[in-house]
């Protein structure tokens, strides 16, 4: 396997998780205040730290092999790279929105109106398909004031709860896109290198898996075993363990973390007594 050279940001909304994935897959590495580099210690990736917008440029150039950015940003990017895994984090979407006191009726609103935006390709590319002529005034940051100071009638931008588009004084009103973090990489590693990213998508694979199911155990009497295990939708085949008490045996298997609360009562009802439900740290096939 060959080193790889992993781009992610710096400091920002994706750094936290980027990281905290990174040490899940058991990748080790000195991190301490400034630095920009990074080489881990038990597997052979470099960590090179940079501002969001140049990672995806770095990989296409091959100053890095990989990254991981928004996929809005990706998206907007519109360099050769190629996106190799949705990461799970992150999560927010792209969407227009305006003044709050506005009726909103459909997408003819915006025809000839200017909108403020980071993502001028995105947008673009959306007003274009449904036949909208707007024109598209391009600001890298605080996007949401562009309205209340007359730069533009209304923006494209990044939500996730909406309350700062709320606090703002506007209203979402259509979504471009949905994104979450996504991991790049260059469409032409070596193949030594793309072992390594083959060996490190393994390992992501594994840990995201795991973070959408849980271990559950229960208890039950002999008789209910047979229904219970219906209403679990679980793995191949549960596994069975008897109890002291010769009548109840316990249940372990696994289940998606939302399929649970969906199952919680049937499983009760079903006679299931004693449900432990326990995270799972990594799931391989
Ligand atoms: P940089 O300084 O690296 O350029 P930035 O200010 O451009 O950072 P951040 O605000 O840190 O970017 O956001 C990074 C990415 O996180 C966004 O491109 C988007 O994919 C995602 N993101 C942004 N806002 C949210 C949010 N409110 N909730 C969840 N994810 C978000
Ligand atoms: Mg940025």
């Amino acid at each position: 396997m060959s080193k790889l050279k992993i781009a992610i940001q710096k400091k920002g909304r994706l750094s936290e998780k980027t990281l905290l994935l990174l040490q899940e897959c058991n990748i080790r590495y000195p991190n301490g205040g400034d630095i920009l580099k990074s080489e881990s210690s038990n597997f052979p990736i470099e960590l090179l730290f940079l501002r969001d917008d140049d990672i995806s440029k770095y990989v296409a150039a091959n100053l890095a092999d990989i990254g991981i950015i928004g996929e809005n940003v990706y998206r907007e990017a519109k360099q050769e790279v190629d996106l190799i895994e949705y990461l799970g984090f992150a999560s927010c979407r792209l969407s227009l929105a305006i003044p709050r006191h506005f009726e909103y009726k459909g997408l003819s609103f915006f025809q000839n109106k200017k909108i403020a935006t980071s993502y001028p390709n995105i947008l673009e590319n959306f007003l274009y398909k449904r036949g909208i002529t707007a024109s598209i005034e391009f600001i890298s940051g605080s996007v949401e004031i562009a309205p209340s100071i007359g730069l533009a009638d209304a923006i494209c931008d990044i939500v996730s709860s909406g309350s700062t588009l709320m606090a703002n004084g506007l209203k979402e009103v259509e979504k471009i896109i949905d994104s979450q973090a996504v991991l790049i990489a260059n469409p032409r590693l070596s193949i030594k290198k793309k072992k390594t990213l083959d060996e490190l998508t393994f390992r992501i694979k594994a840990v995201l898996k795991a973070k959408e199911n849980k271990y559950i155990l229960l208890n039950a009497p002999n008789d209910k075993i047979k229904d219970i295990i219906k209403i679990l939708p679980g793995m191949k085949s549960p596994t069975l363990l008897p109890l002291a008490n010769k009548n109840w045996s316990s249940l372990h298997s696994v289940i998606q973390e939302d399929q649970f609360w969906k199952i919680i009562d049937e499983l009760k009802q079903a006679g299931a007594e004693g449900i432990l439900v326990a995270p799972i740290e990594k799931m391989i096939f």
